[in-house]
């Protein structure tokens, strides 16, 4: 099939196109070196990051001779089993755990993805030879160019199996002219524009590398001298790894038998972070960033108190994601907490409803009240974020059926305009409803009756750090995306 891409132009000019049925990875990594117990370690590294992405799981291991894998669509704890992991053996291995959008959701699609070309070119005494093998490859993050790259290789006769962005960075390994498999790297990568955090994996060597802006996190660890690679430090908790540093932006870490070395191949970029990691994504009990996420949010909550003060009898979380911003507020605005709604954790992705119609199902089946918390009090709702508005407008319906006397929502971030290319799936800016609505608008949508945002000086007044990427809240980009599909989605 061919695109209306020329590559002639400097920007892509035809109507929308989607050479990658889902360019929006939305994941977790994870990697380990020289451990007896890859496969096993990596499985749990996998299970601590499952929140970072639920459709998908893989691990690749290698026993020094050759590269063994298993994938499949499904949560960690149902992919693999102790039969499974026995047919993961050696001491290396790397994981991957997908979220993705429906019309992707196929296991050709999951990761890791193993490919095998000349990975490195040598000379013997008799001219060039070729060292042939296989390179497995994790991929946290979303390339904003990889639609034109794809129509490129494909136009010079690449064969795609998948359609995720990362297999294009196994393409332009492939073609490298380079003689080592870091020279590759370093050659291939910056030919690819936007976010990514990767794990690499040949039969000796883990490779891990993040992109000049650093968008998505990466963390080293220590396990008794071993090597730890995984996208945030819970996991690390998890197999008692220690937290070392994190990869920094732009930087390559090699792992082979000879120790940890690290490269900077790339030019220089500004350090830009993720903010929504802290906000919403990453775990509470992970640092990102050389932020704490769990007092992160807790300091947004605050100063959202500080700046939207609101008389209330009651500040109510919704969960889990606004709880520990609930907590700030509360702290902050010295009225008391609590577990107004309570979540239902085991509703799965799909469930049958009665024949006869009941209103807001879906949201009552994942969230009811505590009545009495509710009944008759002036309530403050916490959120981390609005995206939709969806949620926050039945919530507030709900709450006030439950006999709320007031409902205020306070949002602990600035309102989301604009969609994310580096990696968190959001709708499209159409759908955002703060693209299209005022902060006015938006609280009569929800029918509440009061409404207050971060903004974003507020928001980066709370962190230490003040790099972060905001694109999402400002448009300003830090990588101009090339490729209209490349936007994230959110999926239902
Ligand atoms: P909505 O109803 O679309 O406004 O969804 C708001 C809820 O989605 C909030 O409770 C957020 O915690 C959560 N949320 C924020 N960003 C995302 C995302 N990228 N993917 C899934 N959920 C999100």
């Amino acid at each position: 099939m061919l695109y209306p891409w020329n590559p002639l132009a400097s920007k892509y000019t035809g109507p929308a196109f989607m050479p990658f049925e889902d360019l929006h990875e939305y994941c977790g990594i994870f990697g380990i070196f020289g451990h007896p117990e890859a496969a096993n370690l990596a499985y749990l590294g996998l299970y601590a990051l499952q929140h970072r992405g639920q459709e998908a799981a893989g691990i690749v291991s290698t026993d020094g001779k050759t590269l063994h894998s298993h994938r499949a669509m499904g949560l960690v704890a149902d992919v693999f089993d102790e039969d499974v992991l026995k047919t993961l053996p050696g001491s290396a291995a790397i994981g991957h755990v997908r979220y993705s959008t429906a019309g992707s959701s196929v296991l050709r699609n999951s990761q890791p993805i193993i490919a095998e070309f000349a990975r490195a070119i040598g000379k013997d005494g008799n001219g060039r030879k070729a060292d042939y093998g296989a390179v497995a490859v994790s991929h946290n993050g979303n390339l904003t160019n990889a639609g034109p790259l794809r129509q490129e290789l494909e136009a010079n006769g690449a064969i795609f199996q998948s359609t995720v962005d990362s297999e294009v960075i196994l393409h332009l390994l492939a073609r490298s002219k380079e003689s080592t498999l870091i020279a590759k790297i370093a050659d291939a990568l910056p030919r690819v524009e936007g976010a990514y955090s990767l794990l690499f994996l040949t039969e000796s060597a883990l490779v891990a590398v993040r992109d000049p802006y650093g968008f998505r996190p990466l963390v080293i660890g220590d396990l008794d001298g071993r090597t730890v690679l995984a996208s945030e430090t819970c996991a690390l908790d998890l197999i008692r790894a220690k937290y070392v540093r994190e990869v920094e932006p732009g930087e390559v870490i090699i792992v082979d038998e000879k120790g940890m070395r690290s490269e900077k191949p790339f030019a220089p970029a500004p350090k830009r972070p993720c903010v929504f990691e802290l906000i919403y994504f990453a775990r509470p009990d992970s640092n990102a960033f050389s932020h704490n996420v769990y007092e992160s949010r807790r300091a947004m909550g605050a100063r959202l108190a500080k700046r939207h003060p609101v008389k209330a009898d009651v500040i109510v979380p919704v969960p889990d994601s606004g709880v520990p911003a609930a907590i700030g507020y509360a702290q902050e605005s010295g009225t008391p907490f609590h577990l107004g709604l309570i979540r239902n954790h085991y509703v799965g992705r799909t469930f049958i409803e009665p024949q006869q119609s009941i209103r807001d199902f879906g949201v009552k089946l994942k969230l009811n009240t505590v009545r009495h918390l509710i009944e008759g009090k002036r309530v403050v709702l916490v959120d981390d974020s609005i995206v939709r508005g969806t949620t926050s407008r039945k919530l507030v319906t709900l709450l006030r059926e439950q006999g709320a006397k007031e409902v205020h929502m306070r949002i602990a971030c600035p309102p989301t305009t604009n969609p994310c290319f580096y990696g968190i799936a959001t709708p499209t800016k159409e759908e955002l409803i703060a693209s299209k609505m005022t902060v006015d608008q938006i609280r009569d949508y929800l029918a509440a009756d009061s409404l207050g945002y971060l903004d974003v000086e507020d928001m980066l007044g709370t962190l230490e750090d003040k790099n972060f990427c905001t694109s999402c809240f400002t448009g300003n980009y830090v990588v101009p995306p090339v490729d209209p599909a490349a936007a994230g989605r959110m999926g239902s």
